[in-house]
């Protein structure tokens, strides 16, 4: 059955005027939709076809003969994640079980600002910068490509898409303006708070 690409979570402009509608179109509507498209055109008429998108990745991460499966997938999976760690009216600092751990793990919230940035400014090339819990201890990674946490120990609570075309029409080269501007106005700390809850469990 084909994989739908899930509704964005808020309207094209709801970002502005920090990632503007135009950005959203194309990142939402043409390179989102055409990782969903491309995925769905691998998978048809294979056994893939009847797993989840989650159960596709795990099963074809590290199979040379399915890079592309597992690209368009992860980067479908991906996507999704990313579109729920922005919110309009975000940013601002996480309260709660997932504050304290930030403190706890990193210092100091400033701190874990600091490595996320410098994470998303030294992915070389396209990838994700990310905040993931692994074992017990909140880390800031980064990844390149489709590349994502989850296929390894590192349970994904957010992520900064880092690719040329999440910022580029908004920023150009300015990739640090693009994260630093994320991190202080759009971070969806509701949404990291869950997925901090469920990744502990
Ligand atoms: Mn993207």
């Amino acid at each position: 059955m084909a994989y739908q690409q899930p509704a964005l979570p808020y309207a094209d402009n709801a970002l502005e005027p920090h990632i503007s509608a135009k950005t959203i179109g194309f990142h939402y509507g043409k390179h989102h939709a055409a990782y969903v498209t491309n995925f769905n055109n691998l998978v048809a008429g294979s056994p893939l076809d009847a797993l989840t998108l989650e159960e596709v990745i795990a099963q074809v991460a590290g199979d040379a003969q399915k890079v592309g499966i597992f690209n368009n997938a992860a980067q479908a999976w991906n996507h999704t994640f990313y579109w729920n760690c922005l919110a309009p009216n975000g940013g601002g600092e996480p309260d709660g079980e997932l504050g304290a751990k930030i403190v706890e793990d990193f210092g100091s919230f400033e701190k874990f600002k600091e490595q996320l940035k410098s994470a998303a400014a030294t992915q070389f090339g396209s990838g994700w910068a990310w905040l993931v819990l692994e074992g017990n201890t909140l880390k800031v990674v980064k990844t390149g490509n489709a590349e994502t946490p989850s296929t390894s120990s590192q349970k994904p609570i957010l992520t900064v898409d880092v690719w040329e075309h999440a910022y580029y029409l908004d920023y150009q080269n300015r990739r640090p303006d693009y994260v630093a501007t994320v991190i202080d106005k759009l971070l969806n700390w509701a949404f990291a708070a869950g997925n901090f809850a469920a990744a502990k469990k």
